[in-house]
């Protein structure tokens, strides 16, 4: 009896200070498994006096019934308390202000090719695309670029091999729409271009956009009309000074470069313009009737316009940057100013 009692009260701190499923199980087998202290003692019920054995045999039976349910208790506490460790892990505190997400947006060369795109495209011009691995003579013979033209030269071209080279403007893309589309037509080609070059206003990549129109009575006062209304729009000035220049380009004759009112000081000269009050923006002129020859159109019955311009160039000027080489560090704290 005695022994019984101490078992039980034994048995019942035990499970009270257990702190997992398994010792938990331990304790389950020592007490009331096979070989267990509860089992051993009903075992030996055998040997006690037949008078003394249903009333023992009972205690033993109420004894491991009252362990049973310690157990269950025990198992049920640990179960909740493992419960809500479990939730205080992972807790979530919904009142922490959110980390938030990084909202990407256009690098500001693409906002201005995007931006010149679509003025042309409101004035009926096409938007075409070439390789920017270009044949010698897509890059240079069929504009007009004779063999020992300086542009030619090894310091200016990268050479992919002795006859494909990296686009040094976009004006291949223009023999190409020629070949492909009868006239009249009109067409930009934006792209990269590639040169040996690199300072604070040159990288051996950029942008460029170039224009062709091609018509039976195109002239230069439509050359002019079309570039004068384009720089407007795109600084958004109708009263931005413009003046043309005579030049020379192999492509075209006459040839011109363009100018606009320094949008730094207004004109006033600054160390943006050289104190000149005045940018250069752009090449143009009244297309070579040679070049339109090589786009196999006929020089005698139409005639043709084209400009080229930077778009590094207008994008330093639109949003006032001074050195080119930031737009392609792939700095953040620069890029996200653009968004
Ligand atoms: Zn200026």
């Amino acid at each position: 009896m005695k022994n019984l009692e101490n078992l039980v009260n034994e048995a019942v701190i035990l499970i009270d200070r257990s702190e997992n499923a398994t010792e938990l199980e331990h304790i389950k087998v020592r007490y009331l498994g096979k070989e267990g202290e509860l089992t051993k003692l009903l075992r030996g019920l055998g040997e006690l006096p037949q008078a003394d054995r249903p009333v023992m045999g009972n205690l033993i039976n109420q004894a491991k019934k009252s362990l049973d349910e310690a157990l269950a208790l025990r198992k049920k506490i640990i179960e909740e308390k493992d419960m809500i460790a479990q939730l205080e892990g992972e807790t979530l505190d919904v009142t922490l202000p959110g980390r938030g997400l990084g909202v990407g947006g256009a690098h500001p060369i693409s906002r201005v090719l995007l931006r010149i795109e679509s003025l042309f495209r409101s004035i009926g011009f096409a938007v075409a695309s070439g390789p920017e691995i270009e044949t010698d003579f897509y890059n240079f013979t069929a504009l007009n670029i004779p063999q020992n033209h300086p542009a030619r030269a090894m310091h200016d071209t990268f050479y992919v091999d002795s006859m494909n080279l990296l686009r040094t403007h976009t004006s291949p893309v223009q023999i190409r729409y020629m070949k492909n589309h009868r006239p009249p037509l009109k067409a930009i080609a934006p792209g990269r271009v590639y040169r040996c070059d690199s300072d604070v206003t040159h990288t051996p990549m950029f942008h460029q956009v170039e224009g062709l129109w091609v018509d039976e009575n195109v002239n230069f006062s439509a050359l002019k009309g079309v570039l004068i209304d384009f720089m407007q729009k795109f600084f958004e000035r109708d009263d931005l000074p413009i003046r043309f220049r005579p030049s020379f380009f192999p492509f075209t004759e006459p040839s011109a470069e363009m100018d606009i009112g320094c949008v730094m000081c207004d004109g006033k000269g600054c160390r943006v313009c050289g104190n000149t009050g005045w940018l250069e923006v752009l090449g143009c002129g009244m297309v070579h009737p040679n070049v339109l020859k090589h786009g196999e159109i006929d020089a005698e019955k139409y005639t043709a316009l084209a400009f080229g311009l930077g778009v590094e160039r207008l994008a330093m000027l639109r949003y006032g940057v001074n050195d080119l080489r930031l737009f392609f560090d792939n700095d953040l704290r620069f890029l996200e100013q653009f968004n």
